[in-house]
């Protein structure tokens, strides 16, 4: 889980929570509801904004069929992928039912 302080040009991460996945697979994720509970109250109190999700596949870096499932209900989150492949890195946003690459910059 990716926070931060986000507006609508930018997304600037400042603080990454690491969930097990529940699921113990390598294609699918889910995500424990207590940590995940725990890192929204946490981000809260720091005043960081939840910016958005980060996964890796044992494929490209592009959204899967079930990411663009689960893209569809978290609004404007940005879903950065890594490749296990290649070790290439992308991010996404849906926006209007549109999924967009996103730039991404390390400062
Ligand atoms: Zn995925």
């Amino acid at each position: 889980m990716l926070f931060g302080k986000l507006t609508q040009k930018e997304a600037v991460v400042k603080r990454v929570v690491v969930a097990s996945n529940k699921l113990q697979s390598t294609v699918r994720f889910e995500i424990d509801p207590e940590t995940f509970a725990n890192a929204f109250t946490q981000a809260d109190e720091e005043g960081l904004d939840f910016i958005g999700l980060f996964h890796s596949h044992p494929a490209p870096a592009r959204p899967s069929l079930i990411d663009l499932k689960y893209m569809k209900l978290w609004g404007d989150a940005l879903w950065l992928i890594l490749s296990s492949i290649d070790s290439s890195l992308a991010a996404y946003q849906m926006r209007d039912g549109k999924v967009r690459e996103v730039t991404i910059r390390a400062e």
